[in-house]
């Protein structure tokens, strides 16, 4: 597979301690299972204060979005399920126009003022605008031209929506992946969310070697191919270690260019704390950027 190390100097990350002291601070929850992952909010900007800003600003954002009743998804059938991914379609390929459009327009417009009364200028005119009709499906459909469309209507770059809209989707996202959890992804080897589509923002390998993916939309977790790209399927990747994040390798594939920080768990350690961890390892996207690499998804703040 020939895989080479090299170490990553993180810069600012130099100062922080263990990521054992992150584990402490969160109140860990299966991310499958969890509703919302909570964090001891205070305690974790203490320690990390170079993310301070990063991590009161998600959680806010989860606040608001999460403050936002919707009907709940379709829970499919076992069989429906183990179809649709054993034919490499996701949980929501065979339900995507389900979903509680109207609940999604209140979530956005509520956080398009959240983010205007936190001073976010850019936001002003899209919180005074009407959440533009059939964007859930544009965003979930991906379509490009009319999400730009509709970012400049809203004042707005298309960037800037497009994070906007997986967090007022992640709620309703997040409960699709609950409510058909039980599903068996032993069938499924694509690189992309079984649940949602979205590629992966996180890795983790296990103490016998197992890689995981995180989704930086519903928050699953699932398994796949060791030394494969997520992105492309490129087999064989190369590896950098974080001085600053034991622990943490950076793994990147030559063929597309993009990485995906990945943890690697020893045995006895606890499993990867995302997605706060991706937001307190901003560090090392930032030093992988003079690399000229690229991340694979966008984080779960939607950057
Ligand atoms: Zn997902
Ligand atoms: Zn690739």
């Amino acid at each position: 597979m020939g895989a080479h190390a090299t170490v990553l100097h993180g810069g600012q990350w130099r100062k922080t301690r263990r990521l054992n002291i992150l584990y402490s601070l969160l109140k860990r929850s299966e991310p499958v299972k969890a509703k919302r992952q909570r964090v001891n909010l205070k305690a974790v900007k203490k320690r990390f204060p170079d993310c301070a800003a990063h991590l009161d600003l998600f959680e806010s954002i989860q606040d608001t979005v999460y403050s936002v009743k919707f009907r709940p998804p379709p829970r499919l059938g076992r069989e429906e399920v183990q179809d649709a991914l054993g034919s490499g379609r996701t949980v929501l390929d065979t339900c995507v126009d389900k979903l509680d459009t109207e609940a999604f327009g209140r979530a956005l417009g509520k956080l398009f003022k959240h983010l205007a009364d936190r001073n976010a200028r850019e936001f002003s005119r899209a919180s005074r605008t009407a959440v533009p009709e059939g964007l859930m499906a544009d965003y979930l459909h991906a379509r490009e031209k009319r999400l730009e469309r509709h970012a400049s209507q809203q004042g707005l770059s298309a960037a800037s929506l497009v994070s906007c809209c997986q967090q007022a989707a992640r709620p309703q996202l997040a409960a699709l992946r609950d409510a058909n959890g039980e599903a068996d992804l032993s069938v499924w080897h694509q690189g992309h969310c079984p649940f949602c589509g979205a590629l992966p923002a996180m890795a983790q390998v296990d103490a016998q070697g197992s890689r995981h993916l995180f989704c930086p939309n519903c928050l699953a977790q699932y398994r796949f191919a060791r030394h494969h790209c997520p992105g492309c399927g490129h087999a064989g990747l190369n590896v950098l270690t974080m001085e600053a994040w034991p622990g943490l390798l950076l793994e990147s594939c030559q063929a597309c260019g993009t990485y995906l920080k990945t943890w690697s768990a020893g045995a006895g350690d606890p499993p990867c704390p995302f997605p706060h961890l991706d937001i307190l390892t901003r560090g090392v996207d930032e030093a992988a950027e003079p690399q000229e690499l690229k991340r694979l998804s966008l984080s779960v703040m939607g950057v």
